[in-house]
C-alpha cells in the first residue's frame, strides 16, 4: 500500500453535498477526509443552476445568511412553460447560476477549515465491518487505504460506495445539456409530448443552457428522445442545435437510501434524493447534509429527520405520470384563463 490514512469521517464525493457536510463536520472539530474522483479545480457539474427559495434557505442554514447573494446568480421572474404549442408565463421565486460557481464555492468553505482533501482517487473497495477503504491514486499511481469510524457516500447518481457496500448501482435516469450563448433572460421549460419530461434553456448570467432530461431508467431509448428532445427544442427556439450534448444520470426517484450497516451513510444524489419531472436536487441535498451534520453532532436520527422530504421525494417519483398530467392540465387552465382575461381587458 503505497499510502495509508485515518480518519473519524470518511466522505466520497466532494461536489455540493460532500464539501457542504465536510465544511460543517469541520467546522464542529470534526476530523474529515474528502477524496474525489475528479480534479478538484476543474470539474464541472452538469447541471441547470436553477435554485428555489428552498435550495437558498437550505444553502444560508448551511453557509450564513447573504452566503447565497454573494455568488451573484441571476434572479428569474418569468418561466415560460410550454406543451404542445401551448405557452403560458409564470412568476417564480428562482434564481440561477453556473454550477461550477456554487460547488467551487463549498469546496473553498471547506478548505478554509483546513480540511484534508485528496482529488483524483477512485475507492475501489469497502471493508464496512473493519472500517477500511480502498481506492486508486489516478493521478501519481499506486494504492492507497483509509481507516474510518464512519463512511459517507456523497458521490453522486453512479455512487460507486452505494455500489461497493450494498453490491447494486443506484437508479438513473439520463439528462443531456449544453452551454451555448445568452438567448434570452427567461427560463424555457418544454415539456414533451410523448414521454415525461421535458427540455429547458435557462440563462445563467452571461450564459445559458439547454437540456433535455426524461423520468425513465437510462437506457437506448431515453438517451434517443432526450437528445431528440433537446434537438427539436432548440430548432423549435431558433437556437443553433450545439455540436455537443453532454449527458449526466439522475437519481430516478424511487430508490432512495440513507444509510446501510451501523456506519455508513449517504446524502445528495448518492442517496438518491431528487424530485422527479423537475430534476432539482440542490435543495434535498443540502437538507440531507445538514441532517446528517446534526446526527453526526447531536445525535439526532437522521432517517427521523429526512423522513418528509424521503415521502415527498418518492410520492413524486411514485406518481410522476399523475404529476405530469395534473401539470399540463393546470398549465392549460392557466393558459386559457390568461386568454379569457386579455379578451376581457
Ligand atoms: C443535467 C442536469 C441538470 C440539473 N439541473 C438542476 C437544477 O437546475 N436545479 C437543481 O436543484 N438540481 C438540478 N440537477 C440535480 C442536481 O445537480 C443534483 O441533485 C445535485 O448536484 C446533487 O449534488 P451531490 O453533491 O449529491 O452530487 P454531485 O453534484 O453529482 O457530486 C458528486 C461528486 O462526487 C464525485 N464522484 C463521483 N463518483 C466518485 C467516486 N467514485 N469517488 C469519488 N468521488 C466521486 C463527482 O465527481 C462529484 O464531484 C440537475 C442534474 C442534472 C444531471
Amino acid at each position: 500500500m503505497d499510502g495509508q490514512y485515518r480518519c473519524k469521517t470518511l466522505i466520497v464525493g466532494a461536489g455540493l453535498a460532500g464539501a457542504s457536510l465536510g465544511f460543517l463536520l469541520r467546522k464542529a472539530g470534526d476530523d474529515v477526509l474528502l477524496l474525489e474522483l475528479l480534479d478538484a479545480k476543474e470539474k464541472d457539474k452538469l447541471c441547470g443552476g436553477l435554485v428555489s427559495g428552498e435550495g437558498i434557505r437550505q444553502f444560508e442554514a448551511v453557509y450564513g445568511p447573504n452566503s447565497f447573494a454573494i455568488l451573484c446568480s441571476s434572479r428569474i421572474d418569468r418561466i415560460c412553460q410550454r406543451f404542445s404549442g401551448c405557452e403560458l408565463g409564470s412568476q417564480g421565486n428562482l434564481w440561477a447560476l453556473p454550477r461550477k460557481r456554487l460547488d467551487d464555492y463549498a469546496l473553498r468553505r471547506y478548505r478554509e477549515t483546513d480540511g484534508r482533501l485528496m482529488d483524483r482517487v477512485a475507492v475501489r473497495e469497502i471493508d464496512e465491518a473493519k472500517g477500511v477503504a480502498v481506492g486508486d491514486d489516478l493521478r501519481k499511481g499506486g494504492r492507497f487505504s483509509v481507516r474510518f469510524d464512519r463512511l459517507v457516500g456523497a458521490d453522486g447518481a453512479m455512487s460507486a460506495t452505494r455500489r461497493l457496500t450494498t453490491g447494486r448501482a443506484p437508479r438513473v435516469a439520463i439528462a443531456v445539456e449544453s452551454e451555448i450563448p445568452l438567448f434570452g433572460g427567461e427560463v424555457v421549460l418544454d415539456y414533451l409530448a410523448d414521454a415525461i419530461g421535458y427540455s429547458w434553456y435557462i440563462p445563467q448570467g452571461e450564459k445559458a443552457v439547454v437540456g433535455c432530461g426524461v423520468c425513465a431508467e437510462a437506457g437506448v431509448d431515453s438517451i434517443r428522445i432526450v437528445r431528440e428532445g433537446a434537438t427539436d427544442f432548440c430548432r423549435g427556439m431558433g437556437i443553433p442545435v450545439p455540436s455537443r450534448f453532454r449527458g449526466a444520470p439522475l437519481p430516478i426517484g424511487n430508490d432512495v437510501l440513507l444509510r446501510t450497516g451501523t456506519r455508513t451513510f449517504f446524502i445528495g444524489d448518492a442517496a438518491g434524493l431528487i424530485h422527479n419531472i423537475t430534476g432539482a436536487g440542490i435543495d434535498c441535498a443540502l437538507l440531507s447534509v445538514r441532517f446528517l451534520a446534526n446526527a453526526f453532532l447531536r445525535g439526532d436520527s437522521y432517517e427521523e429527520t429526512m423522513r418528509s422530504c424521503v415521502e415527498e421525494v418518492v410520492r413524486l417519483s411514485r406518481d410522476a405520470k399523475k404529476t405530469q398530467f395534473l401539470t399540463r392540465f393546470l398549465i392549460m387552465r392557466c393558459h386559457n384563463k390568461t386568454k379569457h382575461e386579455d379578451r376581457i381587458s
